[in-house]
């Protein structure tokens, strides 16, 4: 292979982090694959008709924002290949990159990689879950959807620590009552945050009942909004149903990381370690952006920051790659 066809940067993930790289290298002139193992790319806000939270737009659907960022990206002349899952990464002897696709079936090349393959939240799996998530009934994010539940009933599920925060932060600001259910006895979540959690209950609507799991959402006739909830004691095995407007399941997210394992560091839930400021990883030449990093904001807006960043860090790679690991070196994270 040529040097030719050697890109300057591939992106992995067309999500708003990928499309923000992107948009940055390929404007920098830079050479820029973006490979997204979807049809259609885009990421998680494919999934929302609501945006409220990205600055510039008071308000805007998610696939008309990834339409104009994908519109927008492709004007500067970077590449983007969908039905491309990535599938490994690995550090050739001359320090190019070569990115396996479709568990071999092809390999770029690139003297840079940047890693924005998201998250996933956590789904429960619950009869109704997934066609009230597309009727925008069901949220796996306050900050995203809180504002929407102004004056509502709804319910939460979860007993960690973002189930707690993310309840004491809905009934504090918008909801009129909050159920809230956990399968077990006791929260997850640091002592602390639950001690707020029942302060907060005495002033704010929070009805919490323990050990209760959701047993299905039952949508109305026309499956445009919630009929009523089923919870399910764990303990008596009896079944109530609840009226709520919403539903919020905060049982955590998982890092679309799986096929960088062994390639790159990442901590024990599977997020991707990184220097915070530069988003460098344990890799050279690999930096990561988004929602798949450790201390990622998981919003849209940062994940688009993020990918900036990459695209601007980059370009000092560029200058002196022989700069990596003397900074790898200052956060901790081991050069493989
Ligand atoms: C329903 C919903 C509503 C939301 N609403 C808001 C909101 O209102 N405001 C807000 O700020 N945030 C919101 N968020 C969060 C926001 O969508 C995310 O923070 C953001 O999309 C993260 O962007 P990302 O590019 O890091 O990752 P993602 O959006 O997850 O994109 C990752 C991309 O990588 C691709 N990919 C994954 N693995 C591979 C692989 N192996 N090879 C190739 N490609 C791969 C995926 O197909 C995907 O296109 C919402 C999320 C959801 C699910």
């Amino acid at each position: 292979m040529g040097e030719q066809d050697v890109y300057d940067v591939i992106i992995v993930g067309g999500g708003p982090a990928g499309l923000a790289a992107g948009l940055y290298t390929s404007r920098d002139r830079y050479r820029t694959l973006i490979l997204d193992k979807n049809g259609l790319p885009g990421g998680q806000i494919m999934l929302t008709e609501h945006i409220e939270n990205y600055p510039g737009y008071q308000r805007i659907t998610g696939p008309d924002l990834i339409e104009n960022m994908k519109a927008q990206v492709l004007t500067f002349g970077a590449e983007l290949k969908v039905n491309q899952a990535v599938t490994g990464l690995a550090r050739q002897d001359d320090g190019v990159l070569a990115v396996d696709v479709n568990d071999g079936e092809q390999t770029h090349l690139a003297h840079a990689v940047i890693l924005s393959p998201g998250s996933e939240y956590r789904q429960l799996g619950a009869p109704g879950e997934d066609e009230m998530r597309q009727a925008t009934r069901v949220s796996y994010c306050a900050t995203c959807d809180g504002a929407f539940y102004r004056d509502k009933h709804v319910l939460v599920i979860g007993g960690g620590n973002t189930a707690v925060e993310d309840t004491i932060y809905l009934a504090t600001r918008f909801t009129k009552k909050i159920t809230m259910i956990h399968r077990r006895m006791e929260f997850r979540a640091q002592k602390v945050l639950v001690e707020e959690l029942y302060e907060t209950a005495k002033t704010h609507s929070i009805d919490i009942k323990l050990p209760y799991v959701l047993d299905a959402i039952v949508p109305n006739a026309d499956k445009s909004d919630i009929d009523h909830v089923l919870l399910r004691n764990v303990e008596t095995d009896q079944t109530e149903p609840l009226a709520v407007d919403g539903v919020f399941v905060f049982v955590g997210m998982v890092p679309n990381t799986g096929f960088l394992r062994g390639a790159v560091e990442m901590n024990e839930a599977g997020y991707i370690a990184c220097d915070c400021t530069t988003l460098k990883t344990s890799m050279p030449g690999v930096f990561v952006a988004g929602d798949c990093r450790q201390r990622a904001a998981m919003q849209l807006a940062t994940a688009c920051a993020d990918g900036v960043v990459a695209a601007m860090m980059l370009k000092d790679y560029f200058r002196d790659p022989s700069s990596w690991s003397a900074t790898m070196a200052e956060d901790g994270i081991a050069e493989r």
